[in-house]
């Protein structure tokens, strides 16, 4: 007890993992929290100052799953490994203690197992600091330790919130002094709380951070020097906690790049989820962008896509050399296909790479490294072939051709064909590698041979023919003889050679001095082989690790030449075209096509109604234009205004787009507020969460923004909302001019059209057809009279008294309130409506052939034969 409080001490926060034989044990508290968390046992093991001890246990086989579970619950646990073999302890003296430490710590922000990790989506771990007398506010650092990728951002405190957004760590380190200064500033984004990780002001120093940060990154490489204070004070944060979390091993943190906010479309955390860029509001990959267009075929491929979708960029030239590229692939069939077969034959280079040098890593990785070098060469081989490859093709083709032959030809010279798991298995060098190693295992080998001879030279000078050698893991080599033959082994002569071990029910077991040394013999074999097998194991990870820098860039060089080749297949399969990205303020967009929307609607065996839009404006006329869109509810509104912003997002990222044509002037900052929802959870009604959002707006917006807003003012009373919607448009054309589009209910802001220049109307088309509405989800000009709201919510199953009642008090206040204005006149129109209850129900009778058939039938008399026959009449009406 004395050695787990101790160590249990140096590890505040949390759970300690304690290693106790095959179990790791975890004791008082941390036991009811793991026993109720994991669904397991909780029992009672000693006591302490008169109290029971509580205790549960994880076997070390299933621990990993476990661990998962805790950590995914938001736990951290700290594992704490008998540090020797209890052997050890006991020649030390009877009473002396296994040494125990803690050799890792986990938590959510860093993770490296396969079993823990998402293959498709990074894991990082972020800290932010905050200098109060630097040269910026804020600063973020982020890396992926299960990759290595490395980054460091300085930030103003606007941008704060939507970097948090963009980055999505699994963990965020921060002292309590930045939080509280963030909190007391309205930045402490509440979602925070559950990733926030606490630590103390020292591991979050500037100048404490300089040798931290010299030593972890060659100087060549990277220079701390030229970070900001706040950017050395979080990288060095980073950095410490990452070494203090795996206990002196070093993770392939890679030199940081510092990823500028500023060169990427900013898209706010409101946006994003709006949007449902990654994933959809509800929390599900399906039915996001993501998802729709994902068709990479590698894990790494996957997650560069993501942090490419996160990230569009906001250079015109980044943005064409990307589609260069993917416009080489769309157009070349043959090539795209081939680079994916050799590209789904590249395992995860980065994470392998990681694991091993955080000691964790396997043959498998080992094996992993070679196959994915094999796939470079091999995909260097179709690349290189290939006249005028654009710049990035040929960027990567270099990368790729430069790969390391030499290294995968001896992993797969050295790696047998089925790898163990674990090292220390053994069993993964292949037969004919190491001359030393065959010899060790034909020792072993033939020494079983020999083992053989002996069973039978026994049987014979016995003369007992069931004798047989056996083995077992607590006696090793025996003589076993059915008990009827064991007493005449106990007896002389062969009392001298046969050396009693057990008497079984109806077994007994012996050893002989042969049978002995040959055992020491084999034990020796495999211990000599397998000694050689681990140092091979260490020498081919030292080349590998070696290699480290050449092999993150060419992981990366995988990774991008999936996503290039994979928007080329989206583009290609979906009939996508190239958008011409350049630095005007067009907004054009001819047969534009929602790419989630329109795969669900073909699903459906239905076709998606191409809509174009057109935004584009110019310097001179003072920025872009700005759509009103009115039209029934399910008319297709958000539909529209979600595919403009979504293809600019795939625009900027690189990607062809769902439309006939599109061009599109680089976008700084998109913002979209489309169907906002209640934030109950933070206390903020959904007009307080609009009001926000669209003050957000109006203060950031440039005239180089998109700005997609879906009924403003929704959640107020009528007049207020319009009145909101209303300076809120005005804003938006006269102050900020950027190109938007505007979905509304308020068809009085369709006479802004009129005022204001650059304000045009249009509307979902309708049709309606014996008083039901058909959608055509079709955009033309002009404005919606009204709201089809009633036959809405016919459509959704209001019951029929309540449409009826509703359509009369629509007449009476469409009647009567024309020219009135204020809402306590139409109050008054509508005190001389009869009342609700006094109305009676319309009467279906006569006019529904349905009903009236259904109240013509009787169960109780009928046959089941009748019965089906009544259903079969009732399915014909119509
Ligand atoms: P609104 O915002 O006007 O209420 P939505 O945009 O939510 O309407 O559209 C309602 C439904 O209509 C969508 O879920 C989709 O199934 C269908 N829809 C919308 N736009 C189109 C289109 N252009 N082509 C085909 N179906 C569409």
């Amino acid at each position: 007890m004395a050695q787990y409080f101790e160590i249990k001490a140096v590890n505040p926060g949390y759970l300690l993992f304690y290693r106790m034989g095959d179990f790791y044990e975890l004791f008082f508290e941390d036991a009811e929290i793991a026993s109720a968390a994991l669904g397991i046992v909780l029992t009672k093991r000693g006591k302490h100052l008169g109290e029971d001890i509580q205790m549960c246990g994880v076997p070390i086989h299933a621990a990993n799953d476990y661990l998962n579970k805790l950590i995914k619950l938001g736990h951290r646990v700290a594992i704490c490994e008998q540090m020797e073999d209890p052997a050890e302890a006991k020649k030390r003296g009877s009473k002396s203690v296994v040494r125990r430490d803690v050799v890792r710590l986990v938590t959510p922000g860093t993770l490296t197992e396969d079993d823990h990790l998402d293959a498709r989506s990074a894991n990082y771990l972020a800290a932010l600091a905050m200098v109060r007398h630097g040269d910026t506010d804020f600063a973020l650092a982020w890396a992926d330790i299960s990759t290595g990728e490395t980054f460091v951002s300085d930030l103003s405190a606007d941008a704060l919130q939507d970097e948090m957004a963009r980055i999505a760590p699994a963990e965020l380190l921060l002292t309590d002094a930045a939080r509280a200064a963030l909190t007391e500033r309205h930045l402490f984004a509440p979602a925070w709380s559950g990733i926030a990780t606490a630590i103390p002001a020292a591991l979050a120093d500037s100048e404490a951070a300089m040798p931290v940060l010299r030593a972890a990154f060659p100087a060549d490489r990277f220079d701390p020097s030229a970070l900001s204070r706040a950017g050395r004070a979080a990288l060095g944060a980073l950095v410490t906690y990452v070494g203090e979390s795996q206990k002196g091993r070093t993770a392939p943190l890679r030199a940081p790049l510092s990823n500028a906010a500023e060169t990427v479309m900013a898209i706010d955390a409101a946006t994003r989820s709006s949007l449902e860029i990654l994933q959809t509001q509800r929390g599900q990959a399906k039915g996001s962008l993501r998802h729709a267009i994902d068709l990479t075929v590698t894990a790494p491929g996957a997650r560069l896509l993501a942090g490419r979708l996160a990230a569009p960029l906001r250079r015109a030239d980044l943005v064409n050399e990307r589609l260069d590229a993917v416009g080489r692939l769309v157009d070349d069939t043959l090539l795209r296909t081939r680079l994916r077969q050799d590209l789904k034959t590249a395992p995860d280079l980065a994470r392998a790479l990681s694991r091993l040098a955080l000691e964790r890593g396997g043959p498998r990785d080992l094996m992993a490294i070679g196959k994915a070098v094999s796939a470079a060469l091999d995909l260097a081989a179709h690349l290189k072939g290939q006249p005028d490859l654009p710049r990035v093709l040929a960027g990567l083709a270099d990368i790729l051709d430069a790969a390391p032959r030499p290294l995968a030809s001896e992993l797969a010279l050295a790696l047998d064909d089925e790898l163990p798991l674990l090292t220390r298995d053994g069993g993964f060098v292949r037969p004919a590698y190491d001359g030393t190693l065959d010899e060790e295992r034909s020792l072993g080998r033939e020494t079983r041979a020999v083992v053989a001879a002996l069973q039978a030279r026994l049987m014979d000078e016995t003369d007992v023919r069931s004798l047989k050698i056996k083995h077992n893991g607590v006696l090793g080599f025996f003589v076993e003889v059915p008990a009827a033959h064991g007493q005449k082994l106990l007896e002389a002569p062969w009392r001298e050679a046969f050396i009693h071990r057990q008497t079984l029910a109806n077994a007994m077991r012996f050893t002989t001095t042969e049978l002995a040394e040959l055992e020491g013999r084999i034990a020796r074999a495999q211990d000599a082989a397998l000694e050689i097998e681990l140092d091979i194991f260490a020498r081919l990870r030292d080349a590998v690790l070696d290699l480290t820098a050449q092999l993150q860039g060419l992981a990366d060089a995988l990774a991008e030449l999936d996503v290039t080749a994979a928007l080329a297949e989206v583009s290609a399969q979906r009939g996508y075209c190239r958008p011409i990205v350049d630095d005007s303020l067009a907004f054009a967009i001819s047969g534009g096509r929602h790419p989630v929307v329109e795969l669900m609607v073909k699903a459906e065996g239905q076709s998606f109604v191409a809509n174009d839009a057109d935004l584009s404006g110019s310097e001179e006329i003072g920025g872009g234009s700005l759509w009103l869109v009115t039209g029934p509810n399910m008319g297709g509104k958000s539909t529209f205004l979600r595919q403009n912003a979504l293809i600019a997002i795939l625009a900027q990222m690189g990607c062809y787009v769902p439309a006939d044509s599109a061009h599109i002037g680089v976008v700084d900052r998109l913002f979209s507020r489309v169907g906002a929802s209640d934030d109950i959870a933070h206390g903020r009604s959904t007009f307080m969460v609009e009001m926000v959002e669209t003050a957000a707006i109006l203060n950031r917006a440039t005239r180089r923004s998109l700005v997609v807003l879906d009924e403003i003012g929704r959640g107020t009373a009528t007049f207020d909302g319009l009145s909101i919607a209303w300076a809120a448009v005005e804003a938006l054309h006269e102050t900020t001019g950027c190109r938007a589009l505007f979905a509304t209910h308020f068809h009085e802001l369709t006479s802004l059209a009129k005022t204001l220049s650059r304000v045009a109307n249009v509307t979902m088309k309708v049709r309606e057809w014996e008083g039901e509405v058909v959608f055509l989800h079709e955009v033309g000009p002009g404005a919606a009279d009204r709201s089809y709201g009633i036959q809405v919510a016919r459509l959704a199953g209001l019951p029929e008294p309540v449409i009826a009642r509703a359509r009369q008090v629509l007449d009476v206040l469409e009647q009567r309130s024309a020219g009135t204005a204020s809402s306590s006149q139409k109050a008054s129109v509508l005190d001389d409506l009869p009342l609700f209850a006094h109305q009676p129900a319309p009467a279906p009778k006569g006019k529904d052939p349905i009903h009236e058939a259904l109240d013509a039938v009787r169960p109780d008399e009928m046959t089941p034969l009748q019965a089906i026959e009544a259903l079969y009449q009732l399915k014909k009406i119509r």
